[in-house]
């Protein structure tokens, strides 16, 4: 397995030093499976103030169609041919049809009747159970063998820096048989390494970085946490890879519980950061894709700019796809390892 690398150095003269040299490190990465490139730069201390809660969430329940007094009169219900009973529910977990749906087959679970759940206080069983009603929605398409049953997908955008519109926490849920971007990349690049190595690339990488430990975190159950060696976020990107799982329908009841735990670690870890905000993606093959392994991303999310406003996406990722990170990834695995022992 190759982590290739390439160093780059800026220089510059400092007028507050008497134009004294300065030296300023960068990298670029590329991702062992695809070959996407990542910037290492732009260093700073991972480090933000928290807003006041109490009054960015204040009065934002009033309107909240998620919350337990409007939910079931104001979010619709799917078709009888695909959910007869119109919802799922799982407690106090309502799965009801998106209504700014991305693609055929997409529902929006909640996490439960609780309008705002700071980010410490998301559980393990929280997560669990939210995994565990999509998983329901999931296994109701397989079984109607509907066309759009292929990719079983979750997104979690957690409040509204990652780009939720709304407190109430919340998943995307959706089944397609049209995979998004990085995902077709992914699978393309590892049926390739499956075919030229004969191993699976995600079996080999998780051998790998258990050995060198560099941006090894942690395991539970059949789940392996990484730091990932080309994130996507500018304060890296949480890897967990289940062993033995190709896709999202793979995964056990227990593994749901699993990746709960660990994505509970992520969060706390971020948190003493002073970040709030992240982005989750289920990756996954379809049934049948045996030269991949689910795995799930948590990138954080914050601001470059707090006071402004301006969020850690620019032209730069936005346009081109190229992501930058403000640290090294093993330098942040050693900042999140001891919340993942
Ligand atoms: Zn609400």
């Amino acid at each position: 397995m190759e982590f290739e690398a390439l160093k780059k150095e800026t220089v510059l003269l400092n007028p507050l030093k008497n134009m004294e040299r300065r030296s300023i490190p960068s990298e670029i990465r590329k991702d062992p499976l695809t070959g996407r490139t990542a910037r290492i730069c732009h260093f700073m201390k991972l480090s933000w103030p928290k807003p006041d809660f109490e009054k960015m969430t204040a009065g934002t329940e009033t309107n909240c169609p998620f919350c337990a007094e409007r939910i079931f009169e104001v979010t619709p219900h799917f078709p009888p041919e695909i959910i007869p009973e119109g919802r799922l529910t799982l407690d106090d977990m309502v799965l009801f049809p998106n209504l700014a749906p991305y693609d055929c087959l997409s529902a929006v679970a909640t996490l439960g009747a609780r309008h705002y759940i700071p980010m410490t206080e998301i559980t393990a069983d929280l997560i669990g159970r939210g995994f565990s009603l999509a998983m329901s929605f999931f296994r109701r398409v397989r079984d109607l063998k509907h066309h759009e049953a292929v990719y079983y997908l979750v997104n979690w955008n957690y409040m509204p820096v990652s780009g939720s519109s709304l407190i109430h926490p919340h998943l995307q849920v959706f089944s397609s048989a049209s995979a998004p971007n990085i995902m077709v990349e992914e699978l393309i690049a590892a049926k390739r390494y499956q075919d030229q190595n004969g191993s699976n690339y995600w079996e080999d990488l998780i051998q790998s970085e258990t050995n060198s430990g560099e941006r090894f975190l942690g395991k539970t159950g059949r789940t392996t946490w990484l730091s990932a060696y080309a994130p996507f976020g500018v304060a890296g990107d949480v890897l967990g890879v289940v062993e033995g799982a190709a896709s999202t329908l793979d995964l056990t009841n227990q593994d749901l519980f699993d990746i709960g735990l660990g994505l509970t670690r992520a969060m706390a870890a971020y948190d003493d950061m002073g970040i709030y905000s992240f982005n989750l993606n289920f990756f996954t093959g379809a049934e049948t894709d045996e030269f991949t392994r689910f795995h799930i991303l948590f990138s954080p999310r914050t601001f470059f700019n707090p006071a402004l406003g301006t969020p850690d996406i620019g032209a730069l990722r936005n346009l081109y796809n190229e992501t930058l990170c403000m640290a090294y990834p093993e330098d942040i695995a050693g900042v999140l390892k001891p919340y993942f022992e």
